[in-house]
């Protein structure tokens, strides 16, 4: 792309590195940027520097959060006693955006994948084994996503829960195997959520 300006050339890159967005869209938000009166991009490039200075993630359930603690974990009209168990944040607002949940959650931020050279340690396996062991959690709800590595990191989470007490589910597989949590419509989900099967069951189930 031939573009006039090394300045333009520059913005368009930046932009071009961001998911989804190739060259051509890149330039035409530069010419929108370009478009803009100071105030608006200053609100803008405003907006970006203060979204890594200031955000932090929260201590118990690394949800982005603007305090040391998030808003759903400080929240006392939720259930604090049961834990949904997700791979990421995107899926956590997808949850979120069911309406259905009104409990706690803990982000592990991956899945276990050898292939990938993803291991326990590299996730927040350690913290949510130590939560669940307080005696404090009544409920553990495993909302991986219906893969390999979903499965693999289910089954090593609950291999190290100490505490006899604690029940253990699994969203019920309403979505399909191999698919993704972050794609699913909001009515699968919530369903998902609502018919959640004892972990034993679904071992079962896989059995058949
Ligand atoms: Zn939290």
């Amino acid at each position: 792309m031939n573009l006039p300006s090394k300045l333009m050339e520059h913005a368009v890159q930046e932009f071009a590195k961001m998911p989804g967005i190739g060259k051509k869209t890149a330039l035409r938000l530069v010419l929108y940027l370009l478009k803009q009166n100071n105030e608006s991009v200053q609100q803008f490039t405003a907006a970006i520097n203060n979204l890594k200075e200031g955000i932090h993630f929260c201590s118990n359930c690394f949800n982005i959060s603007d305090e040391i603690i998030c808003s759903i974990c400080s929240n006392p009209a939720r259930d604090h006693t049961i834990v949904c168990v997700v791979e990421s944040i995107r899926d956590l607002i997808a949850i979120e955006t069911t309406n259905q949940y009104r409990a706690e959650y803990h982000i592990l931020g991956g899945v276990i994948s050898p292939i990938e050279g993803v291991d326990p340690d590299q996730l927040q396996i350690a913290s949510l084994i130590k939560k669940l062991n307080t005696g404090n959690i009544k409920e553990v709800i495993m909302a991986l996503n219906p893969t390999i590595e979903g499965d693999t990191t289910v089954f090593y989470i609950t291999k190290k829960i100490t505490d006899q007490n604690i029940k253990i589910t699994t969203i019920a597989r309403g979505i399909s195997f191999g698919g993704e949590l972050e794609y699913t419509d909001e009515i699968t989900l919530a369903r998902s959520l609502a018919t959640r099967l004892p972990y034993e069951k679904y071992l079962q189930r896989n059995e058949e």
